[in-house]
């Protein structure tokens, strides 16, 4: 791919004073050291980045980066999402119109079926529209700017897409206005903290450059809904189902097939919070 580096001061809080972390060069993992986000400076150009989600590349198993293997990930995703959205009900944040911001190829959505009044999915990538619109939500390419200005939504699902978004105090501001008074939405994102970065280091599979660009805490996460304008949040458990080989693969080590498939749930992988209007 061509291209197009920048640096950048602190997208959360705007401030330009950080620390290096990890050398990926030509990225870098810095941490601010006045929120104490961590995020990628130098990092490609959001344009160079945008061009690369609509190629359509991004979800296919010949790319070098995006979701290779995403499709062998389908049985482990879905339990993982039905987990979540038992939890979700449990406490109340399921019910109205939903809204999924980088759906993917809709394995939440399908599984949210029960849970929702309607379901809305959004995608850059036209293969993840065509394949997500399967689960019978209405599905639209691109994102929060292709929505129609007036739809409101009572709960917004972000999985895996902060960690990509270049300015998430706007995105989750812009975001904000599409919920109805007492809407809520739920975002969820690689955890900093994990043990997996101190067992795996530089190996951790979070680390995915270009198309990371921030990596949270459950505090950085809830500072940048703070700082979005939601009136409170809080986090909810999300443990995280993947195929056995998946894992086994991050220490070297194989297994026959017929057990690689085997779903293995691992803990504290993802920090997650429910934060509301
Ligand atoms: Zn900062």
């Amino acid at each position: 791919m061509d291209g197009k580096f920048e640096t950048t001061p602190c997208p959360l809080c705007s401030e330009d004073d950080h620390v290096l972390k990890y050398n990926f060069s030509p990225y870098r993992v810095v941490q601010c050291t006045h929120c104490g986000l961590h995020y990628v400076s130098p990092r490609l150009t959001e344009e160079a980045m945008l061009e690369f989600y609509r190629s359509g590349d991004y979800y296919g198993d010949d790319s070098e980066i995006g979701y290779s293997a995403y499709q062998q990930q389908e049985k482990s995703l879905r339990q993982t999402f039905r987990a979540v959205l038992r939890r979700l009900q449990k406490q109340g944040f399921t019910g109205g119109d939903l809204l999924e911001l980088g759906c993917g190829w809709g394995y939440f959505l399908d599984e949210a079926t029960p849970y929702y009044r309607s379901r809305t999915g959004t995608d850059y990538s036209q293969v993840a529209v065509e394949k997500a619109s399967a689960s019978g939500a209405e599905v639209i390419k691109g994102g929060l700017a292709e929505l129609h200005p007036d739809t409101l939504f009572d709960s917004i699902v972000l999985i895996q897409v902060l960690e990509h978004i270049y300015d998430p105090v706007p995105f989750l501001e812009t975001a904000r206005t599409k919920l109805r008074p007492g809407g809520n939405i739920t975002v969820v994102v690689p955890d900093w903290n994990t043990p997996f970065r101190w067992l795996l280091g530089k190996k951790w599979p979070a680390f995915k450059h270009p198309e990371h660009v921030c990596y949270y805490t459950n505090n950085t996460l809830g500072q940048a809904l703070d700082r979005a304008g939601f009136t409170g949040s809080k986090t909810i458990t999300y443990n995280h189902a993947f195929p056995l080989s998946m894992y086994l693969d991050l220490f070297g080590l194989k297994v026959p097939e017929w057990l690689g498939q085997v779903s293995v749930w691992i803990p504290f992988s993802c920090a997650a919070r429910v934060a509301w209007t």
